[in-house]
């Protein structure tokens, strides 16, 4: 891959945040003291948590597995819904693949055999031509629904992952509860091919008029999207700040910041500079390989997910929870609840035995100003608390903050040795600046 050289961030200014007294904003749902007293608002509808994963692969594409293998192993390992994200592929025609001992074979006579065993000859589709190939059909969508889904239990979600690529940079975006296939549009630069795969996809939305959500995929993946580019396309809303696949890049090199880094850079320059919206962060495990114990795959089942908070677990309210924000981002540690008031933010970690955790606050404080604007260090490490319960009272002059925790745990099935088992919660707007 072409590598382009990133200018290092650490203790970078932000020359150029313009701000104006009056765009001091706290989040949409905490009313200003001042303000008149509103007629009671209905009820909101109750909430629950429901753990996801959107972004895997299958024998659709390089997956390794069958899809009924893929979808069985999330619905056991405790997951809600399940994204199946083939590379240009709805696993919705008619497709059969090489298998068994020959040139081609898409899996082994040993894996064929323990899928027959344990699905039974009836639920596996064999077909063998008269010169010996033995081919299988791949179960579709419809028939995994029929076959693995339960009410409030399991759901499968509609989902693709549009492979692209602008020259050798490559470009993939996540699609969530989309109707129909959308193509790659490619593009004369990065940014320009982000721009269009979000119109697609808001065209997408538009025209069936479902809730429709597509994510960046791993950024650094041949160092292809620059936090730069992702900042400067604002219909770019979502990312993953970690994808369980090794070749993902979350970790960044000497000269590219890791993905927290690139959050934290993108959501000054948004809030602080262009006005723009908030980037929120996903993890996913980007599962291609299941036939193998996970710690020695390259991108096993079971490193990254989401737990959204929706009304039901239905294809539509995920999504739309997914869009509105009401998520956040684990390699493990799960928490009881998130609160972001008017004046702090506070998460509390549904603790277990002989575990500690420790929540940073981070984000990015106003500390002055130049002939432009005001000035600030970004992604600064604002507190950091020891414990179950950690809260952050906001001081007033943050863009956002964010709060990841840590666990004392190492990760079981690591993206790198020695990663421990972590939470992203989604930034909280503070203020921004005015728009450019
Ligand atoms: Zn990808
Ligand atoms: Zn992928």
């Amino acid at each position: 891959m072409r590598r382009r050289r990133f200018r290092p961030l650490h203790g970078l200014l932000l020359a150029a945040l313009l701000f104006t007294a009056a765009a001091l904003r706290l989040r949409a749902d905490d009313a200003s003291p001042s303000a008149p007293a509103a007629p009671a608002a209905p009820a909101a509808p109750a909430r629950r948590w429901f753990k996801g994963n959107t972004h895997t692969h299958t024998l659709w594409s390089d997956g390794d597995a069958p899809p009924e293998v893929v979808v069985e192993w999330y619905k056991n390992h405790g997951y809600h819904f399940l994204v199946l994200s083939d590379h240009n592929v709805l696993a919705t025609s008619t497709r059969w693949i090489r298998v068994g001992k020959q040139p081609k074979s898409r899996l082994s006579a040993e894996a064929l055999a323990a899928l027959i065993e344990h699905f039974g000859s009836a639920a596996v589709a064999l077909i063998q031509n008269p010169s010996g190939e033995l081919a299988m059909r791949l179960k579709t969508l419809p028939e995994l629904r029929a076959a693995f889904e339960t009410p409030a239990g399991f759901l499968l979600v509609t989902g693709e992952e549009i492979t692209d690529h602008v020259g050798e940079l490559p470009l993939h975006h996540n699609v969530v509860n989309q109707e129909g296939m959308i193509a790659p549009t490619g593009g004369a630069t990065i940014r320009e091919a982000m721009a269009a795969t979000i119109a697609a996809v808001e065209a997408e939305a538009q025209r069936t008029g479902r809730p429709v959500l597509v994510h960046l995929n791993h950024p650094n993946y041949g160092w292809a999207v620059t936090p730069d580019d992702l900042a400067e396309v604002r219909g770019e809303r979502f990312f993953e700040v970690y994808n369980g696949h090794r070749e993902g890049g979350n970790a960044g090199d000497a000269q590219h910041p890791d993905t927290e880094r690139m959050w934290d850079y993108v959501l000054s320059l948004r809030l602080g500079r262009m006005g723009g919206d908030p980037v929120f962060g996903l993890a996913t495990d980007d599962a291609h390989n299941y036939q193998k114990a996970p710690p020695q795959v390259a991108a096993g089942p079971g490193r990254g997910w989401v737990w959204v908070q929706a009304e039901e677990l239905s294809p539509d309210a995920i999504t739309r929870a997914l869009l509105a924000g009401r998520f956040y981002a684990s390699s493990g540690v799960t928490l009881a609840a998130i609160e972001a008031a008017a004046d702090a933010l506070t998460v509390t970690v549904a603790a277990e035995p002989d575990v500690t955790y420790t929540t940073r606050f981070v984000g990015t404080r106003v500390v002055g100003e130049d002939g432009r604007g005001a000035v600030g260090e970004v992604g600064a490490v604002l507190q950091e608390t020891a414990g179950a319960t950690a809260s952050y009272r906001f001081k007033g002059d943050e863009l956002y903050v964010r709060a990841v925790v840590t666990s004392s745990r190492l990760h079981p099935n690591p993206y790198r040795e020695g990663d421990r088992e972590t939470a992203w919660v989604q930034p909280v707007v503070v203020r921004r600046a005015r728009g450019r």
